[in-house]
């Protein structure tokens, strides 16, 4: 059976051959352990300090501000608890509040209501039917008493772009930090954090090209917040022997996306308005923040109220596989957080589908796609009578 055609890059990508042979040599030729002091450890050293130049230079951010973490999930807790405690135990002790928007990934949205259980003063920022922060609100919300505010620099459903610059003047107006989710943005959209405003940004190498489990949190020069996990690695803010292969193989993947960032942004814009165009022409199908600045490579959309699952298996059975909202929490039946907060109806937000195209996506994909929407999906929109 030949490979389906892969239109779900912002659940994961696959990583280059390029990204497999530097991990492969980091195994295989910088195995000792970087903070050893003899020659083997000076090997791995070296090559956690060229990779982390790389990433950085890839980020906009100086080097001392990297902490390499096991992905984004790590980094979010690390940024948000440990933005919560550096004002619990020192920088102001009245600043309790954490803001995040209601269309966060799932994973941040957990430890929200787990530390709103535990008592912490939680507020969510709603977003518009595009998908696009309420500023108003925001506004409203960030007050004296917030400690930090969270907001993903795009949504891994709609796509859609979250006003960083904006938010992180209110935020700082109030004294407040801004956490930036950039997860989706990296590798798909230039990402300068010295640029951003941002106190904190999460990132992950597996959307960008690199391998799984390793991503980084970066940290503004000069704030000091308690690590999640204690140790003397990435300067006492993260403990635990670094992930070497996977640190060389993300250096990697920067690599690869900053030397054909330009390139890719224009040609994959351009193959998810073929993809649109195509979908436009189907009565039923409504596509999410069309109006709103999106990613260029993600695509958000239902089949009138068909279910998600049933449309996602019978494209995966005519060779095309794709998601329902956050990978995470694809198999369940759960309406998805993101189009519910858009206002959509339970009905409606079990029927969000999204194509996200990535690097190696072609025309010849796009248009087999569009081609099995047509022979698999919208007979059960408009079902032909039967002949007499
Ligand atoms: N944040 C966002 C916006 C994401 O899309 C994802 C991946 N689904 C994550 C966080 C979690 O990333 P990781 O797999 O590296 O923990």
């Amino acid at each position: 059976m030949s490979a389906p055609i892969y239109l779900d890059c912002n659940a994961t990508t696959r990583p280059a051959p390029q990204v497999v042979a530097e991990m492969l040599d980091a195994l295989q030729l910088a195995w000792a352990n970087p903070s050893s002091t003899h020659g083997p450890g000076q090997v791995a050293r070296r090559l956690l300090a060229d990779a982390r130049a790389r990433v950085a230079a890839f980020l906009g951010c100086h080097g001392a501000e990297l902490v390499f973490t096991s992905g984004a999930t790590e980094a979010n807790h690390s940024a948000v608890l440990g933005a919560l405690a550096a004002a619990r135990v020192g920088r102001a002790p009245g600043r309790r509040r954490w803001v995040l928007s209601a269309v966060e990934h799932p994973g941040l949205l957990a430890l929200a209501q787990r530390l709103a259980e535990e008592g912490l003063p939680v507020d969510r920022m709603g977003v518009d039917a595009q998908g696009r922060l309420d500023l108003a609100q925001a506004e409203a919300l960030i007050g004296d008493d917030v400690a930090l505010v969270s907001l993903m620099g795009a949504n891994n459903e709609t796509g859609v772009r979250m006003p960083l610059h904006e938010v992180a003047t209110l935020a700082h107006a109030r004294g407040a930090l801004l956490h930036v989710d950039a997860t989706q943005l990296a590798g798909k959209t230039p990402v300068d954090f010295d640029a951003s405003g941002a106190d904190l940004m999460t990132v992950s190498a597996h959307k960008l090209g690199g391998p799984k489990g390793i991503g980084a949190l970066l940290v503004r020069q000069g704030l000091v917040l308690p690590p999640l996990l204690s140790g003397r690695q990435e300067r006492h803010r993260r403990g635990g022997t670094e992930n070497i292969p996977g640190i060389a193989g993300f250096a990697a993947a920067c690599d690869l996306a900053a030397g054909t960032l330009g390139e890719d942004i224009a040609r994959v814009q351009a193959l998810r308005e073929r993809l649109e165009a195509g979908l436009r022409t189907i009565d039923a199908v409504h596509l999410y923040g069309s109006q709103a600045e999106r990613l260029p490579n993600t695509s958000c959309l239902r089949f009138g109220t068909l279910d998600a699952e049933q449309v996602l298996s019978r494209l995966e059975r005519a060779g095309i596989v794709a998601s329902s909202g956050a990978a995470c929490s694809a198999g369940g039946t759960q309406p998805s957080h993101v189009l519910l907060a858009m206002g959509e109806s339970a009905l409606q937000a079990r029927a969000g589908i999204r194509f996200s195209l990535g690097r190696e996506t072609t025309p010849a994909e796009i248009d087999a796609t569009l081609a099995a929407v047509q022979r698999v999906i919208v007979p059960l929109l408009d079902p032909q009578p039967l002949a007499a």
